[in-house]
């Protein structure tokens, strides 16, 4: 059951350069956005949010165009791709392991060949006996990642640290957070280290992704659907100009202490912070982030 814990406070970002040539003082903070043309008069506004990405934003028409550059940026940035190619077959690794025999990987194979449902593990397990910790140790094996376990790496996790809807998608599980700062991530049978470092990006930890068993992984995933979340919506747009919209028309509206942006393979995630400091202990008090999930049609 994951602990309903304080809120985390919005990780700590490095301060947006001001604009050569635009000295940020007291009385005139200096606009994130580099193309701001706002003359010093419109500063004078009371306006202390938004920010976004630490950087404080004078004007919709900046946040506008600060956002479009946060989603090109991430557009265009390209993530460590999981490639299955270099891996050891999985049938070999519990071959070399002694975890199974010739006969039962032949087996296996000729299931798979006469075209069982099933990928080669589970049928393993199935039908020869394999115990499911064997087979998901073999995975680690064969992922180089640790093998986690309720009992060692759950529980104690707040549960509004990534919303339901990108567990759900991408088939993982948050499963706690150390007191030093660390998230474990649990995967059921291979490691996705973009989302890893998507989720590492988004909320400043350490985040330490391993492996489950299949029916640990589906009581963690029981648990942590049972937790409280961080509120969250769902934006389709036509193109990024128009989710770059969309995204700051909400900034604007809800006016963020802080905001970030990260992308998760096809979907970008924007998360808001609405209170600054150390978190408050009452979830009446402190609602926790927010956070909106956008996809842009044909872009995968
Ligand atoms: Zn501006």
């Amino acid at each position: 059951m994951p602990v309903l814990d304080p809120q985390l406070p919005p990780p700590a970002v490095p301060a947006v350069e001001p604009t050569p040539g635009r000295r940020a003082s007291r009385a005139f903070p200096v606009c994130a956005n580099p193309r701001c043309s706002s003359g010093w008069l419109q500063l004078w506004r009371r306006r202390r949010v938004p920010v976004v990405e630490g950087g404080w934003l004078c004007s919709p028409a900046c946040t506008r165009a600060h956002v479009e550059g946060l989603l090109r940026r991430e557009q265009s940035e390209v993530y460590p791709v999981s490639t299955h190619h270099h891996r050891v077959p999985i049938g070999l690794v519990l071959l070399t392991q002694g975890w199974i025999t010739h006969e039962h990987l032949k087996e296996a194979l000729e299931a798979q060949r006469s075209g069982a449902n099933m990928r080669l593990g589970e049928w393993l397990v199935a039908n020869r006996g394999l115990s499911e910790a064997r087979l998901t140790q073999a995975l680690g094996l064969q992922w180089s990642c640790p093998v986690f376990s309720l009992e060692r790496h759950g529980g104690g996790l707040p549960a509004t640290i990534v919303p339901r809807v990108l567990a759900e998608t991408f088939g993982f599980v948050p499963l706690r957070l150390t007191a030093t700062g660390i998230l474990y991530l649990a995967f059921e049978d291979r490691i996705d280290h973009s989302l890893t470092l998507a989720v590492e990006r988004m909320t400043g930890l350490r985040v330490e992704s391993g492996l489950l068993s299949t029916s640990e992984f589906r009581r963690a995933q029981q648990d942590f659907t049972q937790g409280r979340f961080a509120r969250s919506r769902m934006i389709e747009a036509g193109s990024i100009e128009l989710l770059a919209e969309a995204f700051a028309r909400h900034i604007e509206k809800r006016q963020p202490v802080q905001a970030r942006v990260v992308r998760l393979h096809d979907l970008f995630w924007l998360r808001l912070w609405h209170q600054d400091g150390e978190p408050s202990t009452t979830s009446a008090q402190n609602p926790g982030p927010e956070d909106i999930i956008g996809s842009v049609a044909g872009f995968a």
